[in-house]
């Protein structure tokens, strides 16, 4: 048996090479780059105003004040999307409009609110100094500027400035493929109208499947596979030759007489990475590879399999997709005292009580039983504590957060 930290090292050592893909930034929402991406335009892109008002030369209006305006001809207009075609000439102005390209001659913006518009002509009231309100071409990146960094995840401010630069295509990290095996003679659909009394209703294939998504991996395929070593070894090889990088098997990875993921694994072709963690819940946890296919065999159990999921899996799933994966974690005070008397790591799921002003109260959830999803499903967080480790009531824990 091995420790928890020692299998995640031998697991972060097996990730598969992680697949670069072109996507449209129409696909890209929440993918990671795969590669830095310097800007293949300037921005601004061109010198324009900031502001509504007139665009104007500096020399003619310097001296311009409420007492003693300044009168301008206007000789046209240089709209957002259609710039002004001429220069602007010693005493005219040119109204514009904020994003609109400053015409040439012109060197300041006047705001509308320091204007005085009259038939043809406008008085400007107020003027601070040469260049005001003038957005300049490259001010706030040239082209050629490093603008993303490899493993920057994609959402809505990232994609926006990519559109704006012109990038249509970028290199992200492909979501991992993933095919799940849920083993279990004893398994019925959840939906099934009639369970007879030796059955159960199988839980782990939507919780396996929510969370796979949840980690952004891709569910190619789901099946439910019967005890028998024979359709065991067939449903992994039908996995493998799919070319998935991930097979995330539930059940049957045990030391019973019909726990067969192990086996089968071997049988196709699968080197054994570890089989058993010192860990409570989730021991029986197994973990394969092939060439670049790794095979997860999670206990059946679920609240072991939503445990291994989360700390095994999760991480893979992550590390595939150019980025890395964390628990938030808070800070509480051990409201009723926790022991760890095993020689495994213990997760125990607790509660949190959130009080206004004051640290939180963390407390175990009633029953840790691995087979009781009331377990996880009502629980807020869970802790971790080690071998012979006791969190008196008062003390502080931390808490990783579902
Ligand atoms: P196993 O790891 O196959 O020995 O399963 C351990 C326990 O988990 C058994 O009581 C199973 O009935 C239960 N179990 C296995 N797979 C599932 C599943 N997909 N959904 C709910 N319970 C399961
Ligand atoms: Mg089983």
């Amino acid at each position: 048996m091995i420790s928890v930290i020692e299998a995640q090292r031998i697991l972060h050592e097996n990730v598969p090479a992680p697949q670069q893909i072109s996507v449209s930034i129409d696909e890209a929402f929440g993918l990671y780059l795969f590669e830095d991406i310097k800007a293949p335009d300037s921005s601004p892109r061109y010198t324009n105003s900031a502001m509504d008002g007139y665009a104007v030369r500096w020399a003619d209006c310097a001296e311009a004040s409420a007492d003693s305006p300044v009168q301008l001809e206007i000789i046209g207009e240089s709209q957002a999307g259609i710039p002004f075609a001429g220069e602007v000439l010693k005493n005219s102005a040119v109204r514009i409009s904020t994003g609109a390209m400053l015409p040439d001659g012109a060197d300041t913006i006047i705001r509308v609110e320091d204007t005085e518009d009259l038939e043809g002509y406008v008085n400007i009231l107020a003027v601070k100094k040469q260049g005001q309100d003038v957005r300049h071409k490259g001010e706030e990146f040239a082209e050629g500027q490093l603008l993303f960094l490899k493993g920057d995840c994609l959402g809505a401010r990232e994609l926006a400035l990519m559109a704006a630069v012109g990038l249509h295509t970028v290199p992200v990290y492909a979501k991992p493929d993933v095919i799940l095996l849920v083993t279990g003679t004893e398994l019925v659909c959840h939906d099934e109208a009639t369970i007879k009394a030796h059955q159960i209703r199988d839980s782990n294939t939507i919780m396996l499947a929510s969370a796979i998504r949840e980690s952004g991996g891709v569910l190619r395929s789901t099946s439910h596979v019967e005890d028998s070593l024979k359709h065991t070894i067939q449903a992994i090889e039908d996995g493998v030759a799919s070319g998935v990088k991930l097979i995330i098997c539930s059940g049957g990875v045990s030391v019973g007489r019909h726990d067969h993921v192990r086996e089968a694994a071997a049988q196709a072709g699968f080197k054994e990475l570890f089989w058993q963690i010192r860990q409570k819940p989730g021991k029986p946890l197994y973990v394969g590879r092939k060439g670049e296919t790794l095979i997860f065999g999670l206990p059946g159990n679920p609240v072991s399999a939503y445990m291994c999921f989360r700390n095994f899996v999760r991480p893979v799933l992550a590390e595939l997709q150019g980025t890395s994966c964390f628990d938030q974690t808070l800070t509480a005070i051990v409201s009723e005292q926790m022991t760890n008397k095993g020689k495994r790591t213990l997760f125990i799921r607790v509660k949190i009580e959130n009080r206004p002003n004051q640290l939180a109260l963390v407390k175990e959830v009633g029953q840790q039983g691995s087979h009781m999803l009331s377990t996880i499903a009502h629980a807020d967080g869970y802790v971790v504590l080690q071998p012979g480790e006791v969190l008196q009531p008062g003390s502080l824990k931390e808490v990783s957060l579902f």
